[in-house]
This record gives C-alpha cells, structure tokens and sequence, in this order.
C-alpha cells in the first residue's frame, strides 16, 4: 500500500484529499496545531476500513519538516504521494500590503511546498516512483484584487511543478498542480452573500465548488492511472478559466 502525506489535512480541501485518498493508500494527515481535528479525520480513514496517523508538520519549519518525514520514514518506510495543500490568505491591495504578509504568505504557499518536495523526494526516487500534487488556485493563473502575495505564491507552484516534472520524470516522478476555483471552506467562509452570488454567475457550471471536487482530482493525479500526465495544471473551478 502506497504511503501518503496531506499537508494541512486536518480541515477544508486537505481533510476531503486525506479522506479520498484514505480509500486506497496509508495516509499520514498533516496538522500544525489541531490535534484533534487530524485524530478525527484519521478516526474516519479508519472507520472505512483504511489506514491512518495523525502527523504534525508546520511546513514553515525545516525542523519541523524533518521531524515528519523521518517519522513517516521509520513506522511507514517513507512518503510515495506529497500532496502539498498547506496554504494561508492574507489579502490586502498592493499598497497595503506589509512585508511580514507578503512573507508569510510565500513562506507557506511556496517555499513550504518546496521544502517538504525537497524533502520527500530522496524517498521517491530511490523508488523509482513519485506523486507530488501542488494545490495551486486559479488565482495563480489568471489573479485577483487583494491578493498580489497569494497570487504570487500560486503562480510559482505552477512553475515549480513543471521545473520539477522536468527534472523528475525519469525516476518515475511525476509533479502536477491542481488548480481550485472558489470551494466551500473556511478560507471562503469570510465571504459575504453578495460576493458569492455574484461569483456564482461567473462560474458556467452555477454552483460554487465542493472540497470533494478538489479531492477527486487529486486522487486520479496521485494514482498509477496518471502515470502519462506530468507538469500539467488541472483546473477544477466549474469552468471559471477556460
Ligand atoms: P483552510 O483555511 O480551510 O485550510 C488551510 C489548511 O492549511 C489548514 O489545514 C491549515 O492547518 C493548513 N496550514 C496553514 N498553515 C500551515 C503551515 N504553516 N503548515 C502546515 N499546514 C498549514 O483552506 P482551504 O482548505 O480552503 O485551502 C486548502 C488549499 O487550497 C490552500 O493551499 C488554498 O490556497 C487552496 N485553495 C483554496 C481555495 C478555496 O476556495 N477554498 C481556492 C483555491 C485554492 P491548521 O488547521 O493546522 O491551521
């Protein structure tokens, strides 16, 4: 059984990927402080009749990193799937915007994804065989009023991926980015009604996304199904970027 991580697991777009993903592989949820909201996903990995563990990695840290990975590496052999989900907003017009967001944004959103690649990789590619799944958003492709430093991030995951494609694809290694329109979570959450109607009328297939419309795409990018598609960007946003 193939071994996967899901950073930032425990909730939103990463709990649906760990839960998906729960049906075929051994999953180790990543959380950086809540405990318990892992324990729980974990609970219901295994309730299906899956693997699970609740592991904590704050992808800001390398230490904390290490500290993951050679965990996974010592009870589960090591990391075949890194889905890198582990993201945070904080939007503000360029003006406005402080160096400690900017940097914060792109130390999470980016270079976290780039350490725990980095890192998960040395395991991959003595395998001969590799998943990574970047969690981009449209955003990234096409931007948006407030959110420069989000932008910025996402937009470079969608590089990284296809740098990392092409330095990875002949040990097996394939590296895509799953791009989400605008899902259901608390990252959304702070939307007012207004915004979501009106988003509702931008996206050709009339609804805002569902976490599982993420996680399903995940799941097929991360399975031997997939072994032909690398570098690619996949769009799951009701049709939003076309
Ligand atoms: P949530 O805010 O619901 O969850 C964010 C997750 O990231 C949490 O599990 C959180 O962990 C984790 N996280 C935050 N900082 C760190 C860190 N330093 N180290 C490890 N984990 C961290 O967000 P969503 O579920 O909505 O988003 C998940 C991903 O999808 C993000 O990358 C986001 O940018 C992307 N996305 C979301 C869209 C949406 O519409 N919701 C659209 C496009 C992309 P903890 O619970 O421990 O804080």
């Amino acid at each position: 059984m193939k071994t996967a991580l899901v950073t930032g697991g425990s909730r939103g777009i990463g709990r649906a990927i760990a839960l998906e993903l729960g049906k075929s592989c051994y999953v180790a949820v990543g959380y950086t402080s809540s405990k318990d909201s892992a324990e729980e996903v974990v609970g219901e990995i295994v309730k299906s009749g899956g693997e699970a563990t609740a592991i904590q990695i704050d992808v800001t840290s390398s230490e904390s990193i290490e500290n993951a990975f050679t965990t996974i590496e010592k009870e589960l052999n090591g990391v075949d799937i890194l889905v890198n989900n582990a993201g945070i907003t904080k939007d503000n017009i360029l003006p406005r915007i402080k160096e400690d967001d900017w940097n914060d944004v792109i130390n999470t959103n980016l270079t976290g994804s780039f350490k725990t690649s980095q890192r998960a990789i040395k395991h991959m590619m003595k395998n001969k065989w590799g998943r990574i799944v970047f969690i981009s958003s449209i955003v990234g492709i096409v931007g948006n009023q407030g959110q420069a430093n989000y932008a910025a991030s996402k937009a470079g995951l969608i590089g990284m991926t296809k740098s990392v494609a092409r330095e990875l694809s002949s040990r097996g290694i394939t590296a895509n980015c799953v791009a989400p329109g605008y899902v259901e979570t608390d990252m959304t959450n702070k939307l007012t009604d207004e915004i979501k109607s009106s988003l509702n009328e931008q996206i050709p297939l009339g609804r805002i996304g569902n976490v599982k419309d993420i996680a399903y795409a995940v799941a097929f990018l991360a399975s031997d199904e997939a072994s032909y598609i690398t570098g690619q960007t996949l769009s799951v946003d009701g049709g939003m970027v076309m």
